[in-house]
């Protein structure tokens, strides 16, 4: 039996407009195992982000639920949610959102210094971690003196900084030219294959899906069909 990282159940999301109801999320339900990558596409206005904010525990559902490792995140204390999603979840956005005063390195290691790890302990792992996604030359480098490429690379090493088992990914590559997503791309596959973390990706992009092992897409607030990527399905990788 495959490993489910993620499970989201009968999962219902509407928003009160006044005297009008929106209903934009009706019925989700899918299953994400260890070591997945899932695309969940969807035009703009399609529930996306609002979906990925209840995947990670950051907004409640109308109705229905989300497993993260087999733990409801609404029947836990909120305390028990931030550490569960402090330790399981890594997070990247289309703006990279680094603090722009500190170093890649140290931008990377907050995390683990958040989480209480020693300084000493938490500059190792940052320094590992930048150089997994390419960056051991640029540790003591700030935002402003990288590349966007670079600092989404930043990104990503900060969300894998705590080993998280998934990391959900809101159009990571939104705002960057089409050759440094396609390396982005590249190494998220590379990441997905050395670490073993799940990543769900969320995007308008059909190319960027089909990097993926698998699509949902998203349409009036209904998960259509799921596909299975030929690449996935005759097992080249
Ligand atoms: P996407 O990320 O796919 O572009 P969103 O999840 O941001 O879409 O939004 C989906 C729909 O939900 C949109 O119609 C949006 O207007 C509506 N929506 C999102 N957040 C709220 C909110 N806090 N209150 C009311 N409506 C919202
Ligand atoms: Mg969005």
């Amino acid at each position: 039996m495959p490993e489910i990282v993620l499970s989201c159940n009968a999962l219902y999301k509407s928003y009160e407009q006044g005297p009008i109801q929106v209903d934009v999320l009706k019925n989700i339900e899918f299953q994400l195992e260890k070591a997945e990558q899932l695309a969940i596409v969807g035009a703009s206005g399609s529930g996306k982000s609002t979906l990925l904010n209840m995947l990670g525990g950051l907004d409640q559902p109308t109705s229905g639920s989300v497993q993260l490792l087999g733990s409801n995140f609404s029947e836990l204390s909120d305390n028990q949610r931030a550490r569960l999603r402090n330790t399981e979840l890594g997070f990247v956005y289309q703006f990279h959102h680094l603090l722009p005063e500190f170093t890649a390195q140290e931008n990377v290691a907050i995390p683990l210094l958040i989480g209480g790890h020693k300084f000493s302990r938490a500059q190792k792992d940052a320094a590992n971690i930048l150089s997994l996604v390419g960056l051991e030359q640029r540790l003591n480098h700030k935002p402003s003196e990288l590349s966007g490429g670079e600092r989404q690379r930043v990104a990503i090493a900060r969300s894998l900084i705590c080993q998280p088992s998934c990391v959900l990914m809101d159009e990571p590559t939104g705002n960057l030219d089409k050759q440094t997503a396609t390396h982005i791309q590249d190494l998220l596959r590379q990441l997905n294959q050395e670490l073993s973390t799940s990543f769900i990706i969320v995007t308008h992009d059909e190319q960027v899906a089909a990097t993926m092992d698998r699509t949902l897409t998203l349409e009036d607030g209904v998960l259509l069909d799921s596909t299975a990527h030929a690449i996935h399905a005759e097992g080249v990788n």
